[in-house]
């Protein structure tokens, strides 16, 4: 592996059983492996022009994801964030507040759905050197935040929504909310 090209995975797609299963926790953040996961995590995220990915969404059994905040359509004023190794994150805390916004996924193609998440979330994760971090997050990466973790508690968005009239085609949400 360590000399291996590096090329983005196969995103695996609704239904793959990689995406409803918990996640294991990473033992050994430094090992030639763990590290290989992440440079391969960044090249299919990067590639893939997502503003987040998950290691499950690689059919990979680890709790790592990737946040990469970065303006589109729907959240201009979202940060544009470098691409953030998240290992064994969690949400130590949160806001009472809820916001319901659009959400999409890489494994979830063609679907848009409103989701109900917490405004603000405090968050701890470990970086790939093994350094833990404590961050506060609110908006659009409190709302990534949120995805992405779900992703290695085995739930995708359309688990989230509230009522299945909040799911949209994207070309109709496109038609209804971009054009
Ligand atoms: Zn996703």
């Amino acid at each position: 592996m360590e000399n291996a090209p590096l090329h983005a995975l196969p995103i695996v797609q609704l239904g793959h059983q990689a995406l409803r299963k918990i996640a294991a926790v990473v033992e050994d953040i430094q090992s030639r492996e763990v590290q290989a996961i992440i440079e391969q995590m960044l090249v299919t995220v990067k590639k893939a022009g997502g503003v987040g990915i998950a290691a499950p969404q690689m059919a990979i059994d680890k709790r790592i994801f990737i946040v990469c905040s970065k303006k589109n359509e729907r959240y201009p004023d979202a940060p544009d964030m470098p691409a953030t190794v998240m290992i064994n994150p969690e949400i130590t805390s949160h806001g009472d507040e809820m916001k319901k916004d659009w959400e999409g996924c890489l494994s979830v193609p063609s679907i848009r759905g409103l989701v109900p998440r917490y405004q603000e979330i405090n968050v701890v994760y470990h970086d790939r050197e093994n350094n833990k971090h404590t961050a506060i997050y609110t908006g659009f990466l409190a709302r990534i935040f949120q995805h992405e973790l779900d992703h290695l508690n085995g739930l995708t968005f359309v688990d989230r929504v509230e009522n299945t009239q909040d799911l949209y085609s994207e070309s109709e949400w496109y038609r209804q909310f971009v054009e």
